[in-house]
């Protein structure tokens, strides 16, 4: 029975997705993870997922569509000479069904729909908690563990139709002719015990954001981002791509990473190398950026890499400023952060500009001219596309925040086509047998930028590709 099954490397939402797809379809699963915990760096997000033409949608009343509208917006992200048609249909075109699998096959709540940086249309879904990486990923973990937990009691001897073996790092792809025909892995960090299993294999290892060695992805591809913090946790070093182009897979984009304009400054601890993110919902609810002196500088809603860019112009310590009305909204993610100590909450604009040394008509300034007729940051250009209506006044409460750039995620990654095969780097590209990949691991879905919302969408849809095809 061993050989039968389909060796699935990473338990993040990719590897969860196409573990339950596999099953779904009768096969059987080994899911192997270096960490002693499921989850990567999934269960860290907390913006939520992109869907066009959903439930959620339909029920408060967004018209959207996936061809024209989410398909046209992460190909204009994207830029045109890195956009990938085929990649990008595969996402877009699969959102709703993805959507659709969460609410219907795992009882997720993607009810809240919101409206972030480079979207025409609201269309990030998340539940009510402000953690959805958390509710989605668990819910797939929670379904996955009690199989393999009814697999190994129903069958003491044999092979378990579902088995998870944590701390059990892949460090080698088995090829025979050409075809890869399994994996090597090696057990509790590395004591040198080394297992090999049978099967095809999926790799969902995640990207190469904290990839920060010497000799390490990050030093190659982008080594000025070195001196960046990143969101991302300690697993996330590339190992996918390391064992793949051993086996003579090709690669894309490696030099694409993005970084998100809203890191946290701790202010305990303001060089940690690891920082929180301050979600895209907060300003997607309303929030504004102010520079050193109480002035907007970008409209806060553009792309990642839009406002990353005018941050690196304006003076710092640049505020994350969030009225009464805008923190409401996102009220379960504004606790968490001020329990964290990351987020001050301030009374009204005139306690915060004494704490931080602006003059409050500088804040009230900036205020009034948030959203008024002549605000520069109103609109990106395209008509109707004015920013969230959240009003600023001298009285409500403020919830504010120190942030800073921060790598966060890796466009690049492994050659793959719409089925999830990885592509040889040969110039023919054609797939390598009995190996597929899903999540951030994979490459060329994004091209230049990746939208918000869409990393979950790429590790679910790319995730039940894979788990349909092998
Ligand atoms: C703080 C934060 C917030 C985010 N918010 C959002 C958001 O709101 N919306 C959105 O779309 N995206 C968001 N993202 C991005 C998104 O979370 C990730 O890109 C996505 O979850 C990646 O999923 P994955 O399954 O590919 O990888 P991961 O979830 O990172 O999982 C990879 C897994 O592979 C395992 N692994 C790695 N190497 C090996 C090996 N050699 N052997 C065995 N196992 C291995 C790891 O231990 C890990 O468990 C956020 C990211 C961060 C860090």
């Amino acid at each position: 029975m061993t050989s039968q099954r389909t060796i699935v490397v990473g338990g993040g939402l990719a590897g969860l997705s196409a573990a339950n797809t596999l099953l779904e379809r009768g096969k059987f699963v080994l899911l192997l993870d270096k960490k002693p915990s499921l989850g990567g760096n999934s269960v860290k997000a907390s913006s939520g997922i992109n869907g066009a033409e959903t439930e959620a949608q339909r029920e408060l009343k967004i018209d959207d569509t996936y061809i024209s509208s989410s398909y046209a917006d992460t190909f204009a992200s994207a830029g045109p000479d890195l956009a990938r048609p085929a990649l990008i249909t595969a996402l877009t075109s699969n959102s709703a069904a993805a959507i659709a699998w969460l609410t219907d096959s795992f009882g997720v709540d993607l009810s809240v729909v919101s409206r972030l940086g480079g979207h025409t249309i609201p269309r990030t879904h998340r539940d009510k908690s402000g953690a959805p990486g958390w509710a989605i990923t668990s819910a797939l973990m929670k379904k996955l563990m009690a199989l393999a937990d009814a697999a190994a009691a129903e069958t003491a001897g044999e092979s378990p139709r579902v088995e998870i073996i944590k701390s059990a790092r892949v460090v080698r792809l088995l090829e025979e002719g050409g075809a890869v025909v399994g994996v090597e892995y090696e057990l509790s960090g590395g004591v040198g015990d080394i297992v090999s299993a049978r099967g095809n294999v999926i790799l969902a290892t995640g990207g190469y954001a904290a990839d920060s060695s010497p000799a390490g992805l990050l030093a190659q591809h982008r080594p000025e981002l070195l001196a960046l913090s990143t969101t991302n946790g300690d697993h996330a070093t590339g190992d996918g791509l390391r064992l793949a182009t051993a086996v003579s897979a090709g690669t894309c984009d490696l030099d694409q990473v993005q970084v998100h304009p809203t890191g946290f400054v701790d202010p305990t601890n303001p060089d940690a190398k690891t920082k929180f993110l301050a979600a895209e919902a907060l300003r997607g609810a309303g929030g504004l950026l102010l520079d050193a002196h109480g002035k907007r500088f970008v409209r806060e809603v553009e792309r990642r890499d839009v406002v990353t860019a005018a941050m690196q112009k304006a003076e710092g310590p640049v505020r994350l400023v969030l009225g009464a009305k805008a923190a409401a909204e996102v009220k379960k993610h504004c606790d968490f952060y001020v329990s964290k100590g990351l987020m001050k909450q301030y009374a009204d604009a005139a306690a915060f500009a004494e704490d931080v040394g602006i003059p409050v008509e500088t804040i009230l300034d900036t205020f009034a001219g948030y959203g008024a007729v002549g605000d520069p940051f109103a609109s990106s250009g395209s008509g109707n596309d004015t920013i969230a209506p959240a009003p600023y006044t001298s009285t409500g409460s403020l919830h504010v925040a120190i942030i800073t750039p921060v790598v966060h995620y890796t466009m690049g990654g492994l050659t793959v086509d719409a089925s999830a095969r990885v592509l040889s780097s040969n110039p023919n590209q054609l797939p390598i047998p009995g190996l597929y990949a899903a999540g951030e691991v994979i490459g060329g879905v994004h091209g230049r930028n990746r939208l918000a919302g869409s990393s979950l969408l790429e590790a679910v849809v790319f995730g039940r590709i894979a788990g349909g095809e092998v």
